[in-house]
């Protein structure tokens, strides 16, 4: 199963692509937590885009396109992998498209959390607060203002995919406000459909 996972930052993309892992046993490709782990190693990669994820803007097509290409030859994505947060521009989602292509492959499904803007911020200070209480790091780009930043980024150069994926006829949406398990079994319902056909 080849899954993408859109919705803005903060929407709960990760944490219901981590249940997805466990229960459908397919890989989680986020970028943002590849890109982290650059930046952590010190490497070129690191290097390079370290400033841009610090100011909420978006690392470039190519970075994407050489990351995202790599990680999806490798073995354990053979049977299917879940893009959380992976696929950002319409660039990104032509890429993607193209590359499993090549593979004969093609996405199964795009599914959209759909998210009140406003209470994503009142929920990031909630976030904050409780890694700060559990003596856990905080994000360099989870404050208000960079969090608001990406927020616009996510308007800007990511919603205009919602049209691309429903032309495709790949876009199904679910009602992201509710609890995790709420969303979590949104989700399921719509993966076992997919599953089944
Ligand atoms: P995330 O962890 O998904 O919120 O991503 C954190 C940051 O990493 C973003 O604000 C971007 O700077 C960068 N990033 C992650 N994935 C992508 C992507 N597919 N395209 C461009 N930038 C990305």
């Amino acid at each position: 199963m080849i899954l993408i996972l859109l919705g803005p930052p903060g929407a709960g993309k990760g944490t219901q692509a981590e249940r997805i892992v466990q229960t459908r046993g397919v890989p989680q490709l986020s970028t943002g937590d590849m890109l982290r782990a650059a930046i952590q190693s010190g490497s070129p990669l690191g290097q390079k885009v370290q400033a841009i994820m610090d100011r909420g803007d978006l690392v470039s097509d190519e970075v994407i396109e050489q990351i995202i290409t790599a990680r999806i030859r490798e073995a354990d994505c053979a049977k299917g992998f879940i893009l959380d947060g992976a696929v950002r521009t319409t660039g990104q989602a032509e890429m993607v498209d193209r590359v499993l292509k090549n593979q004969e492959r093609s996405l199964d499904v795009v599914i959209e959390l759909a998210v009140d803007e406003d209470e994503l911020v009142n929920r990031l200070g909630n976030r904050i607060d409780e890694a700060k209480a559990a003596g856990k790091p905080v994000r360099a780009d989870d404050n208000e203002e960079t969090f608001r930043k990406r927020q616009a980024v996510y308007r800007d150069q990511t919603a205009p995919l919602i049209p691309y994926y429903e032309k495709q006829g790949k876009l199904r949406k679910v009602d992201g406000m509710g609890t995790v398990a709420e969303v979590a079994s949104a989700i399921d319902a719509i993966l076992d459909e997919i599953a089944a056909e």
